[in-house]
């Protein structure tokens, strides 16, 4: 669907996406850019994406008469975040481009269907997951912790609905195990190995309706507390030939499932010489993603851009990066003094530094840890775009 085409009613061209959130938001600029109209199904009325798009649904995502208003005004719909549940996608599938694939966000949604995606896809992509076991059951647990002292210490993930290190317990003993697993509510999880991180990197990957694939160069990231805090893109962020490969993973990681629109995998870089070192895959968001911020101002077509483009069925520009760049991430915490107060930020004096890309997401209430926007630092060379983000964290700290 092109965006200058109206459909036999007479209807503007229109694309939707389930979540209102700022990677909603994003996409909805990056579409209105190209001419096409938006609609955004979320409940909250103040979301960062529904306060601009030409249309938003206030309804829950499964609700039957939101869910029938977002396929009557849309060509094309997509998803923001993977918790929508996937019966939706299919639904809406039936009448309408969806993409990602239900199925595809089914696997994302759940740790033990994507640690089963990743090994199936491990003898094409030549990268692991890291060592796990399944916890579904008390017998389960049971066993894992009587047999699976291998994967101690380890990391208690529950299967479903974690983000930014929620839903996680680490644990040294089965003792520990045991007392995590009921503090997690005796759901379904997964048991992780602890490694020893040397790095952590992601490959953004985007998926035409006709198999087209395209890819950004490799990432670096930085969590700090299980949130994502800082992304350095450019030429030394990583060895090159870990790049490659991760690049590659991620582009099989996709292609195995015939994925259509933006996939984001991430990955962990493992100490040379331990048990696994190198490449380990340890997950993937079937949208664009944190870590691909930085694609706004440095480079060609953003991983919005392509998301637009993938889901109606537009020819994938191949991304070029024109600028080295780091991106910060402004969490609630920068608007907030030591006793919790609100403080402004001294904005004027970050953004008299060169090369400052500041984007906020119109959050009002700034809450310890809240994703409030970010900051992309852009510059002629590497060395310069570090200085500025070494100025901008001292100014912002
Ligand atoms: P989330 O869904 O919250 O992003 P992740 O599984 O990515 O969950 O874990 C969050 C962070 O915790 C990772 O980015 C990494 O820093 C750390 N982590 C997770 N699993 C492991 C592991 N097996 N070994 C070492 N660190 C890990
Ligand atoms: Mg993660």
């Amino acid at each position: 669907v092109f965006p200058d085409q109206t459909d036999a009613a007479g209807r503007p061209a229109t694309l939707g996406v389930l979540g209102g959130g700022q990677l909603g938001r994003m996409f909805v600029h990056a579409a209105q850019r190209l001419g096409y109209r938006t609609a955004v199904l979320e409940p909250d009325p103040q979301s960062p994406a529904g306060l601009v798009s030409h249309h938003h649904i206030r309804t829950a995502y499964n609700d039957p008469t939101g869910l029938a208003q977002l396929a009557d005004l849309c060509q094309a719909i997509t998803t923001e975040f993977e918790n929508v549940p996937a019966e939706v996608l299919h639904a809406l599938a039936q009448a309408r481009h969806v993409a990602p694939a239900a199925a595809a966000v089914g696997i994302a949604q759940d740790r033990i269907e994507e640690k089963a995606h990743f090994t199936a896809c491990a003898a094409v992509s030549g990268v692991m997951c890291a060592p796990y076991a399944v916890i579904t059951t008390p017998d389960e647990l049971r066993v894992v912790a009587a047999e699976r002292a291998d994967l101690l210490p380890g990391i208690l993930k529950t299967a479903r609905l974690g983000y930014d290190g929620k839903g996680q317990i680490r644990v040294r003993t089965a003792a520990a195990l045991t007392a995590a697993w009921a503090e997690l509510g005796g759901v379904a999880c997964v048991l992780e190995k602890m490694l020893p991180l040397t790095a952590e990197c992601s490959v953004l990957v985007a998926r035409g309706w006709d198999g087209q694939v395209v890819s950004f160069v490799p990432q670096r990231n930085v969590h700090v507390a299980g949130i994502l805090a800082v992304t350095h893109a450019y030429e030394g962020a990583l060895p090159p030939a870990l790049a490659e490969q991760a690049r590659a993973a991620a582009v099989s990681i996709a292609g195995y499932i015939g994925y259509v629109g933006v996939l984001c995998v991430e990955f962990f870089v493992v100490a040379d010489g331990s048990a696994h070192g190198g490449l380990v895959v340890n997950e993937m968001a079937p949208r664009p993603h944190n870590s691909g911020h930085y694609t706004l101002d440095a480079c060609n077509a953003s991983q919005f851009d392509l998301q637009v483009h993938a889901m109606a069925g537009l020819p994938l520009p191949q991304p070029r990066q024109h600028s080295p760049a780091i991106m910060l991430n402004l969490l609630g915490d920068v608007w907030l003094d030591a006793s919790g107060e609100r403080r402004e930020p001294n904005w004027p004096a970050v953004l008299s530094l060169p090369g400052t890309h500041l984007h906020l997401y119109g959050k009002a209430e700034a809450r310890a840890g809240r994703k409030m926007g970010h900051l992309n630092i852009t510059g002629p060379d590497v060395a310069s775009v570090k200085t500025v983000a070494r100025r901008v964290a001292a100014l912002l700290g």
